[in-house]
């Protein structure tokens, strides 16, 4: 009854939909766990690019069932779309998506108060996507929260949310200046979200575990990344909900009993969008050549990630909290050509301190210095090998440098973005016959 889950190990774009997709193959049933459409998943096939916000990954293995579970925060506008968008190109999903009724909802005004309480922040803006997410965690956390079970009875609806918009109207106006929302408005717009996603709505933990009880493979699909978790990322410059493997078993409703294999993917560098400490930051040429190289900007809203050399000791922390028992190295194909490669093994405290732990407070870590251990760069270019002996010397001594570090084996390398561009060391999963 194995569950693997594939957990993003640094700051989110690490390239887990490529990875998800590859690994699908052998999958039965893809559960996306937790975050919301602020996730941009990238998957390269013959087809073409796909960018998914909220589809799981594995739509294009058509064994594959793909759930939204219930730690997932859903717009129903944006998994629409997605849905028709995929149709257009051929592909439908729609007898193979299930949406958990327990998921919450991004209503209107969740989009209007990310919008205008990162406004409100000024200078200290957290980075948020705007697409209300953070506003529906804490709604749902408030207990004021709508959940997709909600749109299969409409009526019994009404004097919930007259309630709820009463309360968010008073913030909207009031606190941040803005315009109220009008109920008519808002429940037209739960009333055609009921019509068209009923279909999809259904008890997804129920139908995850029975999948596991027939000893098929499922794969919870992260999104963002451990070090933006809301508990263990560094705080307050966090996603709203928890990326990290207590949350893969909490957002499916999975026991963590099932779960056999979890699987961090890093990246061969560090990369993060919008505020917060990076203690590995490139802010020289090096980092701009990165930047341009690898096309580090935002899946979800172009915005130029900061770039910087791996960062072991938030690798080594990220293993701590996850008990990851493989990782999945990603983009060394882009470190092809550099004369030199670093590695960020310790950081040196405001103290003088040099230590490899990962502090807990955001002013601590602003303030710590990065020590670099300097290894070969390789001559010959990794991208596209799919073989690990067909991997330059040099490339492969930074692969098990780095598997020293986070202290896991590295089961699988990426060297591009397309399916192919991928080498198997080992086998990650069980294949079901
Ligand atoms: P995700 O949110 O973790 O899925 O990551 P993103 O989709 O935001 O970013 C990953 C980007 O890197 C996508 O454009 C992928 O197509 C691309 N990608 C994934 N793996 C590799 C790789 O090994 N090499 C290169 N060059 N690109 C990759």
């Amino acid at each position: 009854m194995p569950a693997y889950a594939v957990l993003g190990a640094q700051w989110g774009d690490e390239g887990k939909g490529k990875i998800v997709d590859y690994l699908a193959r052998d999958a039965q049933v893809v559960a996306r766990f937790a975050g919301g459409n602020n996730a941009g998943h990238t998957v390269v096939t013959d087809d073409g690019k796909f960018s998914f916000h909220l589809i799981p990954c594995g739509v294009f293995w058509p064994q594959a069932l793909n759930v939204i579970g219930n730690g997932v925060v859903v717009d129903p506008d944006v998994l629409l779309q997605e849905i028709d968008d995929l149709k257009e190109k051929g592909i439908d999903v729609s007898d193979r998506i299930v949406v958990s009724e327990r998921a919450h909802l991004i209503m209107p005004y969740h989009v209007m108060i990310d919008e205008l309480s990162e406004q409100a922040r000024g200078s200290s803006k957290i980075g948020t996507t705007g697409k209300g997410i953070g506003p529906a965690y804490a709604d749902k956390a408030a207990r004021t929260g709508i959940r997709a079970a909600d749109l299969l009875d409409i009526e019994a609806l009404i004097p919930r949310l007259e309630g709820i918009l009463e309360y968010t109207n008073a913030v909207i106006t009031k606190i941040y200046g803005g315009e109220a929302l009008e109920f008519d408005e808002v429940f037209d717009k739960c009333r055609g979200w009921s019509e068209r996603m009923a279909k999809y709505i259904g008890p997804a933990e129920k139908i995850v575990n029975q999948a596991l009880a027939a000893g098929e493979n499922v794969l919870l699909e992260g999104a963002q990344g451990v070090l933006l978790d809301l508990d263990h990322g560094t705080y307050p410059f966090v996603t709203s909900s928890n990326p990290t493997i207590g949350g893969a078993s909490v957002g499916a409703g999975v026991s963590p009993t099932h779960i056999e294999g979890i699987t961090g993917v890093f990246k061969a560098y560090t990369t993060r969008v919008g505020s917060g400490p990076l203690p590995s930051e490139l802010t020289d040429q090096t980092g701009e050549t990165i930047r341009e190289l690898a096309q580090e900007f935002g899946t979800t809203t172009g915005r130029p990630r900061r770039v910087g050399w791996f960062d072991a000791v938030a690798a080594k922390y990220s293993a701590l909290i996850n008990g990851y028992t493989s990782a999945v190295l990603t983009r060394l194909d882009v470190l092809d050509g550099f004369e030199t490669v670093k590695i960020c093994t310790h950081y040196v405290t405001e103290d003088g301190e040099v230590t490899d732990d990962f502090p807990g407070g955001v002013a601590a870590l602003g303030k710590v210095r990065p020590v670099f251990e300097e290894m070969t760069g390789w001559d010959r270019p990794t991208a596209s090998v799919r073989h690990y002996e067909d991997l330059p010397q040099a490339a492969r001594n930074y692969v098990e440098r780095l598997e020293e570090l986070i202290g896991c084996p590295v089961d699988v390398i990426s060297t591009g973005p397309h399916r192919e561009e991928t080498v198997s060391v080992r086998a990650m999963m069980r294949v079901v016959a």
